[in-house]
């Protein structure tokens, strides 16, 4: 079995322990296995990080842009065999699993070109003979901690600005995909940047997670995952005058309105509650249909959800891969339990037995629910979305706020009084109009409201409100 291990201060480090990875389509199948960093390794890779600090944000930005094309480039060559990897780790559907990873490449190119245009601004003073300057300057050591479901853009959104902008990083990838982690991780270590610049410490949450967080030496943090784990790392940022920036769940509504296109709103809510397995935190899993549409918009979904090819997710022929872990599956299947008992009905959502063992679920729909019903108000991860009645676009569009969550919202309408309506009045940090709420750009700001997101906007040059500090300056 092949073993992988950390990079700390520009040497692969090896562990005492490794963790196997299998392939959820396909549980068989031994991916590799990968170090466990220790608390000591986490401890080397930060300090290994300050010590490069100096040198990195004071090369040349053309050096720093030349690192970050060739690592863009060298992903964007290899798409292929990395989606490969990411389908076989994570079960995304190839094509899918391609896509991301090309968006992956494209973020290194567009920082590449992003850290040539950070500027500042000058001003004169209001004393004479004074000159002022507003200038950004990096943070400092950056701790990134990721999800598993987006496993290379994710990282991507995060490293790129990061090394952009000047930052060292301490990357602490989601322990169900260490795999891609690790191939970025190989691709960057090829990139000429100094030693402690970019330092991969795999582990668990409870161990390598909780020591970055709890540095000393970690000026900022990064984290994408559930809100009870984000919420923990804010307070103790907080605590210590770290700066954070969190991006995590979502119940996203998707509302389709009488004058909609039926078969445009029925594929594009396909494609925004059940692909990637309805594992992306932009997912629609409330679908809110206005009373005159809802009978003949749930007849059609039904026919076309029940009929989606769920299997292995490198099969071109499947449209649906595997769920990520045995414990979603077993969170997914629990809701299912919940909704029925709360009163829904639920059109699929059972576990699959197909011919390789893997966690294989039928997508579900639940049906006749009430807002209130927690399978309505939880994120549950999987492929399973609730579908309400709303008697029109008013109480489409109170429901769809009526949510702790704030990350995307949809709508689908011909009418663009309702479209405008919607844009100023979802209280989203995304919106999107006859689109799937799942789908995003990679040059444009991502990121939400209320307990979605906390912090600046990630992606695009808002990402230097992150990773970067501004210091006034005056000139005499
Ligand atoms: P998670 O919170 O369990 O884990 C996320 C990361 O945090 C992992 O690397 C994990 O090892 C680490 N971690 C766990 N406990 C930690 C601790 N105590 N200290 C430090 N690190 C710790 O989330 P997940 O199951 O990997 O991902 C699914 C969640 O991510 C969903 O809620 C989804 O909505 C969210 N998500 C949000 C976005 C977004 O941009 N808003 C994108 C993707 C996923």
């Amino acid at each position: 079995m092949t073993r992988f291990d950390n990079f700390i201060n520009g040497e692969w480090v090896a562990s005492t322990e490794y963790k196997a990875n299998y392939n959820p389509s396909d549980l068989d199948d031994v991916i590799g296995e990968y170090a466990q960093a220790s608390i000591s390794q986490v401890n080397e890779a930060v300090q290994a990080a300050r010590s490069a600090f100096k040198q990195w944000t004071f090369a040349s930005i053309q050096a720093r842009a030349d690192a970050l094309d060739k690592i863009g480039s060298e992903i964007l060559q290899r798409n292929k065999e990395i989606g490969e990897l990411l389908a076989r780790e994570e079960g995304k559907v190839l094509a899918e699993a391609i896509g991301e990873v090309t968006r992956a490449g494209n973020i290194f190119k567009y920082f590449a070109g992003e850290c040539l245009r950070l500027s500042g601004t000058t001003l004169p003073s209001v004393r004479s003979g004074v000159q002022v300057e507003v200038v950004r300057e990096a943070v400092g050591v950056v701790g990134l901690i990721t999800p598993w479901n987006f496993p290379i853009a994710i990282p991507a959104w995060k490293i790129a600005p990061a090394l952009a902008y000047g930052n060292c990083v301490v990357f602490k990838p989601a322990d169900l995909t260490p795999g891609c982690a690790w191939v970025l991780t190989e691709i960057i270590s090829r990139a000429g940047l100094p030693a402690g610049v970019f330092n991969l410490v795999m582990g668990s949450g409870r161990n390598v997670g909780n020591c970055i967080v709890d540095s000393p030496e970690v000026d900022a943090i990064s984290f994408t995952g559930s809100v009870t784990v984000g919420r923990s790392i804010a307070e103790r940022c907080i605590q210590r005058q770290a700066k954070v920036q969190l991006e995590m769940g979502g119940k996203n509504p998707q509302v389709i309105l009488d004058d909609a296109d039926l078969d445009q709103a029925v594929e594009l809510s396909l494609q925004s509650a059940y692909f990637s397995t309805g594992q992306r935190c932009t997912a629609s899993s409330r679908l809110i249909v206005t009373d005159k549409i809802y009978d003949s918009f749930k007849e059609k979904l039904l026919e076309k959800l029940l009929s989606l090819r769920v299997g292995d997710a490198l099969d071109s022929n499947t449209q649906i891969g595997p769920v990520v872990s045995a414990q979603q599956l077993e969170n997914n299947l629990k809701y299912a339990e919940i909704g029925v008992k709360e009163g829904a009905h639920l059109y699929g959502g059972q576990r699959l037995e197909l011919a390789k063992k893997g966690f294989y679920q039928k997508p579900g729909l639940f049906v006749e629910c009430k807002p209130d019903m927690r399978v309505c108000t939880e994120e549950i991860f999987g492929p399973m979305a609730s579908l309400l009645r709303v008697k029109d676009y008013d109480e489409a569009l109170a429901m769809a706020n009526a949510t702790e969550f704030g990350l995307a919202a949809g709508i689908a309408t011909q009418s663009l009084k309702y479209a405008q309506h919607f844009k100023q009045h979802a209280q989203v940090g995304m919106v999107m109009v006859n689109l799937p709420t799942a789908g995003v750009d990679y040059h444009v700001p991502f990121g939400g409201r209320k307990a979605s997101s906390y912090g600046p906007r990630e992606q695009a040059n808002y990402a230097k409100e992150f990773y970067t500090s501004v210091k006034t300056v005056y000139v005499a």
